[in-house]
């Protein structure tokens, strides 16, 4: 399976921009598109294909401990965002969310509130990425909130967002609470009988499903208004009109059903490994810096700035591992990480940042390849560039608005 996935002698350490696809999706996506059947057909074709959407349904339901019914299949992440922001979102109100969301949540929400941008509040957040409660409780407090938006773990850091005490006080003010969980959903555990958001998104692609499929969870019983994106034939209960991707469908339930098998055993493994690799980095780099609060992160992501070694030197250096400068999703735009720059580092900083994420298929030999090469890389960008190695002053630490300063 490996040898299908990775070039050759490659370290893939880039789960957070994709994870390879699980056995078991392989399986399922080429048994669905062996087979003929539109999901909506009364046939026995038809029904076949019905029967595949069915149990992906279930396992995914399975692995947030929801009902099959609360989930709508959508192109991906980014369509469920808009989905859910569009449809929770009243206008004349107040949309809180913080500027380390995913752009496919910070720019529906500029957009959503482009008539009048005093709508949208963007919580403060600290040099650890995580967001300020307090700050959320007063805005609350202070303005008329239909929706908090905040994710349950950022794709950059890894960072954990706590969505409980955040449901507990925007509920109580009348607000619902989407959260954009696209890169904890089969990483971590997630009981949605316990976590009582309104709305979450996921992608299957992060947890070893294929890519373009995804899902928007729309608790029952929360009072949403019909603001569906896509009008079509009715399909998944009108809420996302147009033929199910059935193969895509049928891939993302086995990899759910896969990766909530292995969910408690994966993390720990994948755990060891992130930690044996930042050991391992500090040990050779001794001045590179770990973002993040350290202790409430994904078990797989690693944000290391490695000062005076820009990230596109670094990764250029060393073609054998697959990692990334900030957020792959955003790496095709010019300009530094918002989030990393949300959270006070410098320019130089974020620019000299590399994301290493790992996964359910990455080995030991992975990890040690990736540091040998990357210690190596940054030692040779270093010696080329000349980079001014002394602390930036504070007043040189600017923190860009990310919602003014576009990042994709
Ligand atoms: N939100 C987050 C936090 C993400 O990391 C991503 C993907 N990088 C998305 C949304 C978009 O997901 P998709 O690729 O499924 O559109």
């Amino acid at each position: 399976m490996t040898d299908r996935i990775f070039a050759a002698g490659t370290a893939y350490l880039d789960y957070n921009a994709t994870a390879p696809l699980r056995p078991e999706a392989f399986e399922a996506v080429v048994a669905a598109m062996g087979s003929v059947g539109n999901a909506s057909s009364a046939h026995g074709p038809g029904r076949g294909a019905g029967r595949r959407v069915d149990a992906a349904r279930r396992h995914l339901a399975n692995l947030l401990n929801c009902s099959p019914g609360e989930l709508v299949f959508t192109s991906g992440a980014t369509e469920a965002n808009n989905l859910a922001l569009r449809a929770a979102f009243a206008s004349r109100t107040t949309l809180v969310t913080s500027p380390l969301e995913h752009p496919a949540v910070l720019e529906v929400a500029k957009e959503l509130t482009a008539a009048a941008p005093s709508e949208l509040k963007l919580l403060p957040v600290d040099e650890d990425g995580v967001v300020d409660l307090d700050a959320l409780e007063r805005s609350l407090a202070t303005a008329t909130v239909s929706l908090v938006s905040l994710m349950a773990a950022n794709n950059e850091t890894g960072v954990l967002t706590d969505l409980a005490p955040v449901v507990k006080l925007a509920h109580e003010a009348g607000a619902l609470v989407h959260t954009d969980a696209t890169q904890l959903v089969g990483r971590l555990p997630l009981d949605l009988t316990d976590v009582d958001v309104d709305l979450l998104s996921l992608s299957a692609h992060k947890f070893g499903g294929p890519q373009g499929i995804g899902a928007l969870f729309m608790r029952r019983g929360s009072d949403l208004p019909y603001r569906p994106l896509i009008f079509g034939g009715g399909q998944e209960r009108g809420w996302r009109a147009g033929t199910l991707n059935v193969p895509g469908i049928a891939g993302a339930g086995a990899a759910a059903e896969a990766a909530g098998r292995m969910l408690d055993e994966e993390g720990a493994r994948i755990a060891r490994l992130r930690d044996e690799l930042e050991r391992m980095l500090v040990e050779e780099l001794s001045d590179c810096r770990i973002n993040g609060a350290l202790t409430d992160r994904l078990p797989g992501v690693s944000s290391v700035t490695f000062r005076g070694a820009t990230a596109d030197a670094v990764l250029a250096s060393m073609p054998e591992v697959a990692a990334s400068e900030g957020s792959a999703c955003s790496s095709g735009a010019p300009g530094p990480s918002h989030v990393l720059l949300a959270m006070g580092r410098s320019r130089e900083e974020a620019d000299c940042t590399v994301r290493f994420s790992l996964g359910f298929a990455t080995t030991a030999d992975d990890v040690k390849r990736a540091v040998a090469a990357t210690v190596r890389a940054v030692r040779k960008v270093r010696a080329t560039m000349s980079i001014d190695l002394t602390p930036p002053r504070p007043s040189a630490v600017r923190r860009p608005d990310p919602i003014t300063e576009r990042t994709s």
